[in-house]
């Protein structure tokens, strides 16, 4: 099946970089997002970045013109039922997820395919939910996601090869590198990236060293483009509080015991670049540690 049509649920970050990708690639797309605000800062956010990638010239001007005709956005639910693809990308609650796809179900045409942007939760429970666990798989894109060349392609235990065979054209088309990974907590990127974070966070917990030092750290010494704390403030601290409870209760190993200090930080609002405090405080002209 030729996938034309795609719905996105889900204006956030993510939900906004996946529409901003496949709108470039030629694909039309439907935002929606239950905050009406969410989808006029998505269409904002969407802008900037093509701006940014003219900026680099990656993209020709008129393109940005092109894929902002392809964008629609919505609130209601009914009007992404009749795309051929949906990607769900909406915040990392699991009960937020299947009410989603549950919801969708009456509206869907009967080849539409469902995926999921979850960076945690099992495909194979979220397909069970649905009326096609057979046209159901994981669809993991990176942050940020018109320039992260990974996605992570999961199979839940029913997913037919039609389906991925599908999915995979789609993924080919935005010109991104597709890796087959296993149904479980965390797939293979954040089953090995949040656990280092959250030890980056025991380390500042502990007083093993200040928020400077530690992404020093690892910036200096292990050549990673961001600090771990600095990489938590980005991906969202709620976020990564999520994943690090999906990876402990579906691996039930306490190593994934998430750190207090993270689960505080959650607690208070802090979640980061899009709270404007995490590790770091945004409110000013140039980030500064936040404690
Ligand atoms: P976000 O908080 O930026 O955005 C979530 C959006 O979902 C919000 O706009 C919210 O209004 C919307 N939403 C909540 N309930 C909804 C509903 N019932 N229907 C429609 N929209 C609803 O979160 P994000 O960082 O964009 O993450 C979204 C998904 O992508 C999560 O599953 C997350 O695990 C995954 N993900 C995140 C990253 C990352 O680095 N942030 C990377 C890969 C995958």
């Amino acid at each position: 099946m030729a996938i034309e049509t795609v719905g996105v649920v889900g204006a956030g970050h993510m939900g906004s970089g996946i529409a901003c990708a496949l709108a470039l690639a030629g694909f039309h797309v439907t935002l929606m997002d239950v905050d009406a605000q969410a989808l006029v800062c998505a269409a904002e956010s969407v802008a900037a970045q093509i701006d940014e990638m003219i900026a680099r010239g990656d993209v020709e001007p008129a393109e940005k013109t092109a894929a902002m005709a392809r964008l629609a956005s919505t609130t209601n639910l009914r009007d992404v039922g009749s795309r051929d693809l949906i990607i769900e990308a909406a915040s990392e609650i699991e009960a937020v997820k299947h009410r989603i796809f549950v919801d969708l179900t009456p509206y869907l045409s009967p080849d539409a395919i469902l995926t999921s942007n979850t960076s945690s939760f099992s495909v194979t429970r979220m397909a069970g939910v649905t009326d096609r666990p057979e046209q159901f798989m994981g669809l993991h894109f990176m942050n940020p996601a018109p320039s992260m060349p990974l996605v992570e392609l999961i199979r839940g235990i029913a997913t037919s090869k039609e389906t991925f065979d599908a999915v995979d054209a789609v993924i080919k088309r935005l010109g991104k590198t597709a890796v087959v990974v296993e149904d479980y907590p965390g797939f293979t990127v954040h089953r090995i990236l949040i656990p280092m974070i959250n030890e980056a966070v025991y380390a500042l917990y502990e007083g093993v060293g200040s928020v400077l030092d530690i992404d020093n750290s690892m910036r200096f010494g292990a050549n990673h483009p961001m600090g771990p704390l600095e990489l938590a403030d980005f991906i969202g601290l709620d976020t990564c509080l999520s994943i690090m409870t999906s990876l402990r209760n579906g691996l039930a190993d306490s190593k994934y015991r998430p750190c207090p200090l993270l689960v505080k930080y959650v607690e208070a609002g802090w979640l980061g670049r899009k709270t404007g405090r995490g590790f770091y405080d945004y409110r000013g002209e140039t980030p500064v540690p936040s404690r």
